[in-house]
This record gives C-alpha cells, sequence and structure tokens, in this order.
C-alpha cells in the first residue's frame, strides 16, 4: 500500500518535473545558435530597453541576441533562473529585468517592488556566477539616489543617505544589485558592473494610468482626453526637474558598456545636466503634438515625488571621448514624436 503510494508519488513528480523540462527546453530550442557567436542574454528583453536593444543590435554581428520576458523564465524563481542559464549558457547578460514602475506605482506597491526586484537580482546573479558569465551589466535607476543631497549627483553618492520616501523600498532593492555585483568581483573576480539611467521614455512602453513612468502615462492621458474632449489633467504642480533619455540612446549605449568599458565602476547614463527639464514642460511637448495644449490643467492634490535628482555624466562624457567613440542624444522633440507615433500605431496591443 505504502509502496504503492510511494510509486504514485514518485511517477507524478516525475512527470510534473519532466514537463516542466520539456517545455523549458522547447521553448530554448529556437535559439540554436552557431557556436562561433557570443551569447548575449538580455533579461526583461520584452520590455521597454529591452525592445530597444532588439533595435540596435544588429550591428553586433559576432553576438546573438536572445531577449527573455517573464513568460520564458520566472526570474523570481531559482530553480527556474539556474535551469534556463545553464541550457543556454550566455556569455554576457544585460540584466534589465525588474518590477518597474512610476511614482504612483512606487508609492503603492512597495513590498513588491522591493520583493520581487531583491529576488531578480540574487537569482540572476548567483546563476550568472553559477555558469561562468563574463560580464554582466545590471541595471539600476538615478531615483534611486539619497534625496537630501548636493548637485549634480554623480556615481560616487549612490549610498550618501536615504532615497526619497515615496520609492524607497525600490530604491533600497536597486542599491543592493550595486552592493552584489561589486561582491561578486571582490570574492569571486566576476566582472558584473551597474549602469544608471535616468527616466527613460520611448516605443514599446508600459502606458498604463496608474503605473506608468510620466512620459508614457502622460502620452495616454492626452490620448484619451482629446479623444474623450476632456481636461488633460497633469499630477501634482509640474514643478519637478528631470532628465529624459530616451530609449535607443540607453540601448546604444548599454551595449556600448558591455563591449567597450573595462571599468569596474558603476557609471551614469544620461543626459547633460543642461537637458533637464519641469513636468510641466514635458506635458506641454506632449499636449502640443496632440494639439490639444488649451486643455492641459495640473491637479496639485497628487503628490510630486522627489523635486529632482540632477545627475552628472561626466564619466559617461569622459569614457565615449577617449574611446573616440560617435555618440550624439536624440532631441526630446524627435523621440517624444517617435515614442507617440508608436504609441498610436500600436493603440491595440501596447501595454496599458
Ligand atoms: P519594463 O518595460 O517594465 O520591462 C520589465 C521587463 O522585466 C519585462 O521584460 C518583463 O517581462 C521583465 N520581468 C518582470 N518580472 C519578471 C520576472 N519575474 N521574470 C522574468 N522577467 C521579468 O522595464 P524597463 O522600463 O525596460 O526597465 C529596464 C531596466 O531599466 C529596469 O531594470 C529598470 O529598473 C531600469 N530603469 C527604468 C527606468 C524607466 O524610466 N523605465 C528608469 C531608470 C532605470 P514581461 O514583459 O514578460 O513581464
Ligand atoms: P520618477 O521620475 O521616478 O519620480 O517617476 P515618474 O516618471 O513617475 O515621474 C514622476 C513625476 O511626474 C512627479 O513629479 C509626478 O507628480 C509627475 N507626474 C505628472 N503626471 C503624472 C502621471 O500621470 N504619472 C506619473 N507617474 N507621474 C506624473
Amino acid at each position: 500500500m505504502y509502496k504503492n503510494n510511494f510509486i504514485c508519488l514518485f511517477v507524478s513528480f516525475f512527470l510534473f518535473e519532466s514537463h516542466f523540462l520539456l517545455e523549458t527546453f522547447l521553448k530554448m530550442e529556437k535559439y540554436v545558435i552557431s557556436n562561433k557567436k557570443k551569447i548575449v542574454l538580455v533579461t526583461g528583453g520584452s520590455g521597454l530597453v529591452g525592445f530597444a536593444i532588439q533595435q540596435i543590435c544588429k550591428i553586433y554581428n559576432d553576438c546573438a541576441f536572445v531577449f527573455m520576458k517573464s513568460e520564458d523564465c520566472d526570474l523570481t524563481n531559482y530553480e527556474q533562473t539556474i535551469l534556463y542559464f545553464e541550457h543556454l549558457k550566455p556569455d554576457y547578460v544585460i540584466h534589465l529585468a525588474a518590477n518597474v514602475g512610476g511614482l504612483f506605482k512606487n508609492m503603492k506597491y512597495k513590498v513588491d517592488m522591493f520583493e520581487k526586484n531583491i529576488m531578480m537580482n540574487m537569482n540572476v546573479l548567483k546563476a550568472s556566477h553559477t555558469v561562468g558569465v563574463k560580464k554582466l551589466v545590471g541595471c539600476l535607476s538615478t531615483c534611486i539616489f539619497p534625496d537630501k543631497t548636493t548637485y549634480p549627483i554623480d556615481e560616487t553618492m549612490l549610498h550618501n543617505g536615504e532615497p526619497h520616501f515615496s520609492n524607497d523600498a525600490y530604491a533600497y532593492a536597486k542599491r543592493m544589485l550595486d552592493v552584489q555585483c561589486k561582491a561578486y568581483r571582490e570574492q569571486y573576480g566576476d566582472d558584473f558592473i551597474c549602469v544608471i539611467p535616468t527616466n527613460i521614455y520611448g516605443e514599446n512602453d508600459n502606458y498604463n494610468l496608474e503605473n506608468a513612468h510620466v512620459i508614457p502615462a502622460l502620452i495616454h492621458k492626452c490620448f484619451l482626453a482629446k479623444k474623450e474632449g476632456k481636461e488633460f489633467v497633469v499630477a501634482g504642480s509640474g514643478k519637478p526637474l528631470r532628465q529624459f533619455i530616451y530609449s535607443r540612446d540607453l540601448a546604444k549605449l548599454i551595449c556600448i558598456i558591455l563591449f567597450y568599458y573595462d571599468s569596474p565602476d558603476t557609471i551614469i547614463l544620461s543626459v547633460d545636466e543642461d537637458a533637464e527639464i519641469s513636468i510641466g514642460d514635458v506635458a506641454k511637448m506632449i499636449a502640443e503634438k496632440f494639439e490639444y495644449s488649451h486643455m492641459l490643467k495640473y491637479d496639485s492634490s497628487k503628490p510630486d515625488g522627489q523635486f529632482k535628482k540632477t545627475a552628472c555624466n561626466k564619466k559617461l562624457k569622459d569614457f565615449i571621448a577617449e574611446e573616440k567613440i560617435s555618440f550624439d542624444f536624440t532631441s526630446m522633440d524627435e523621440g517624444l514624436h517617435d515614442s507617440i507615433q508608436w504609441f498610436l500605431d500600436n493603440y491595440d496591443n501596447c501595454r496599458k
């Protein structure tokens, strides 16, 4: 009797496990990659930045880029993560996957912003170390810098004080990625580094009205306001200042960092300080592009978040100059134009 039960249990366990293994293997079978090519795994490959890397990665023709989404592998689960990494054996990892959102998501879902990001980072770095990844680039954010600080903020100031209370859970989880990369480097010699992008916008963003970052949220809100003949309402006073980087510029910079940046030091990937712009001016640019400026209103009962996070891109500019790399930032006028056009063209199927 006990023996039969045990056999049943063993068979069902085996069937469940082999089903999972088979499914994973089938999903990975599409990556039949010439063994001459280096494999670059992009976690978060279906997101805003992952999509931008898909657009620009073809120039690296000695590499095969693999774009992972959560359906392929749940990175909060270590068994799935290590299985995926062991099958793929990536040479390089661009680790973008994260639980991401704007001010309102950061305020509302602090446990998720903390736990999911900590778990994903723990699993991705551990799996990368285990399979011998040659270089990993992890992604932080300028919104994790200290709240009370001097300006401009540079890379050395990341851990010098508490983050703004509105996004402290996300910020501390992300700061730990920096600590973890340095720990792997010091204890094992792993070439794991972090980049710090500023606020990002572009095609294939998340346009959710409540949870998105400001630019995609305002594009969606302005579109709906115009469609319904209602006011275009911008949350807060419109006075806070932000630096915005176009996703395709960031994608180029991340690949440049992966392939050409030999330093172990964390590096800010941002537009210039004088490109900082108020939320009100961004809202006006979006409203103008929709020809709906006359209906723009502010809802000052909503929070402003951190007033500014002005970041210094000197380290990036010095590195680009030293390496004689030709790189120019896209103007916000052009970046916003293309992002809005993409949103209109993909309205039915985009994340919203
Ligand atoms: P995004 O568009 O929200 O995409 C997030 C990605 O993470 C998606 O590909 C998603 O896969 C994946 N993901 C989420 N949970 C996962 C899980 N449990 N397992 C596997 N994959 C999972 O993010 P993004 O805006 O491109 O951000 C990329 C990186 O830049 C992040 O590390 C973020 O912290 C950082 N960053 C973003 C901004 C910004 O303004 N957006 C600013 C500074 C820094 P699915 O599509 O399958 O869910
Ligand atoms: P942050 O840059 O990390 O603070 O995140 P966001 O991209 O969410 O930008 C937040 C700033 O934009 C705050 O000053 C908000 O008050 C302002 N804002 C105005 N309207 C919106 C909106 O619809 N969504 C978001 N997320 N922020 C908005």
